[in-house]
């Protein structure tokens, strides 16, 4: 039986407590959204302790959890807290959920307070409208919002926040402000859906079987990299991926609408590519859809009108593909069925070669309107992943101005499980990528996000954590043809020493 102690955050203190067969200890102070003292960097502070109070009890005390920059964490488009619990062995697969201790006594609290208010369970929003400056979808969108899923939805909402946002004077709006960490979690427990942001409480809400929007306003992070695990939610990243600084009210009442009009517990669709839910929004680009994307790049014009029906004004021809094996995903408009009868027909007659052609993926503009309600938008990343799956190896890469043109053949025998080991040029974020094939599926397939700065954090991953030799460099390499900074420079040098040292 092992003695579990938990360094913890002050912030999650009254939650934290009530977990049962831990000894805690408390990091050093950490900022909070209203707070001036204290740091940004709890962790590192704590982490000389930790390590002073773990060699007391050598070979008997094991560290489970630290900051482990897991390089790969990016191309599985992980949280990081599945990366961290990765390179732990800890295996959380696709059930990881947030934890939260909820007491009777928060949801009696609760209850009461929805009877006081005139509120009926499961038919208020809460929205959680505050979080740190760069973090906020500002207080005009959450107003206009609060108005419209009144008026168009009947729903009530419930504001939690702090005093110092002021007050909200929607009409029907509850404002639930200064309450307890559980006095929250009683409400989430009986609330219809939560809106909030990227914060603690969003986090809260993924505890719930609850529908679950955030929206995301900050453009450094990647957002599935911080997202709430919960299976029932959707992502707002319009802005991440347009030169909008903030989410469209529309876009956010979309989110509502798919999550809600649907009789099904997890009405979100699954990517036909990656079998992952479609939950990150990108906006609104033909009325009555909505545009979802898988973490693969794949996105799909979802319908969101009443009647659920689409309106298929392009004719999917039977047969126009340019040879047997060829299949068009630039010219020609695609649905999941489509999709699925091509992906059928490989699998079934495995043919030698595949070829698809595509448009040049761009991160910064989605092509708004390109695609009906209805079809889908698919990028190189998810066919990529999809053909390896399948047995199939890159062969070529060939660029036009728009057009991206993927050569697939599939090994014989021994040559099955052959890589490319020529440096391929791919077509990546709004830049090129110079990689291999296995390269780069293992470390750079997330070209939808990229950016060329998050490829020297891969080099600073891979040498933090002393693996990986024989690829550091390469990466190293890749991380400086993509982006010539000094940065990436000291990162070539370090890694071509750092690979050479541990060859030997
Ligand atoms: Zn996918």
């Amino acid at each position: 039986m092992a003695h579990c102690i938990v360094y913890a955050d002050r912030r999650w203190q009254e939650l934290v407590v009530r977990l049962k067969n831990i000894e805690i200890r408390w990091f050093p102070k950490a900022k909070d959204v209203l707070s001036r003292d204290g740091t940004n960097n709890p962790y590192d502070q704590a982490q000389e302790t930790i390590r002073r109070e773990i060699r007391k009890f050598r070979k008997s005390a094991y560290l489970a959890y630290a900051h482990f920059p897991m390089p790969d964490r990016y191309a599985r488009r992980e949280t990081t807290l599945e990366a961290t619990a990765r390179s732990i062995g800890l295996s959380l697969k696709e059930a990881a959920r947030p934890y939260l201790p909820v007491a009777p006594e928060d949801l009696a609290w609760a209850e009461g307070y929805l009877k006081e208010h005139g509120l009926e369970a499961g038919k208020f929003v809460l929205v959680s409208p505050y979080s740190w400056e760069n973090k906020r979808w500002g207080k005009e969108n959450f107003s206009r919002l609060i108005d419209l899923l009144r008026d168009r939805l009947h729903l009530r909402s419930v504001v939690v926040s702090y005093p110092e946002i002021g007050p909200f004077d929607n009409p029907g709006v509850v404002l639930a402000y200064n309450l307890s960490l559980g006095q929250i979690s009683g409400l989430m427990q009986l609330a219809g859906l939560y809106i909030g942001l990227d914060s603690g409480p969003s986090h809260m809400a993924a505890f719930f079987d609850l529908p679950v929007i955030v929206v995301f306003i900050e453009k450094r992070t990647f957002p599935f990299e911080v997202r709430p695990l919960t299976p029932s939610g959707l992502y707002v990243v319009e802005s991440f991926f347009s030169t909008r600084s903030m989410p469209n009210v529309e876009t956010v009442l979309g989110a509502v609408t798919v999550l809600l009009s649907s009789k099904k517990k997890f009405p979100i669709p699954e990517c036909p590519m990656c079998t992952k839910p479609m939950q990150y929004v990108l906006g609104e680009a033909n009325p009555g859809a909505l545009r979802l994307m898988c973490s693969c790049g794949l996105s799909f014009e979802h319908d969101i009108t009443s009647t659920g029906r689409v309106e298929k004004n392009t004719s999917f021809p039977e047969r126009n593909f340019l040879e047997e094996n060829d299949y068009n995903f630039a010219e020609q408009s695609w649905t999941p069925e489509n999709l699925r009868s091509v992906q059928s027909r490989i699998e079934k007659n495995a043919p030698e070669r595949v070829n698809f052609l595509l448009e040049k993926p761009d991160k910064k503009e989605w092509g708004a309107g390109d695609f009906p309600p209805g079809y889908l938008d698919i990028c190189p990343d998810s066919i990529w992943e999809w053909m390896w799956r399948k047995g199939y190896r890159i062969e070529r890469i060939e660029l036009s101005q728009d057009r991206t043109r993927l050569s697939f053949s599939r090994g014989k025998g021994e040559n099955r499980h052959h890589r490319n080991p020529a440096r391929l040029r791919i077509p990546w974020g709004n830049t090129l990528l110079a990689s291999t094939e296995f390269q780069y599926l293992r470390w750079f397939s997330y070209g939808t996000w990229g950016t060329p700065a998050s490829l020297v954090g891969i080099v600073k991953g891979q040498a933090e954590l002393s693996a990986w030799p024989t690829e550091i460099r390469g990466c190293a390499w890749t991380a400086f043809l993509a982006q010539k900074s000094m940065r990436s420079l000291r990162w070539l040098i370090k890694g071509f020493f750092w690979g050479l040292k541990r060859q030997k």
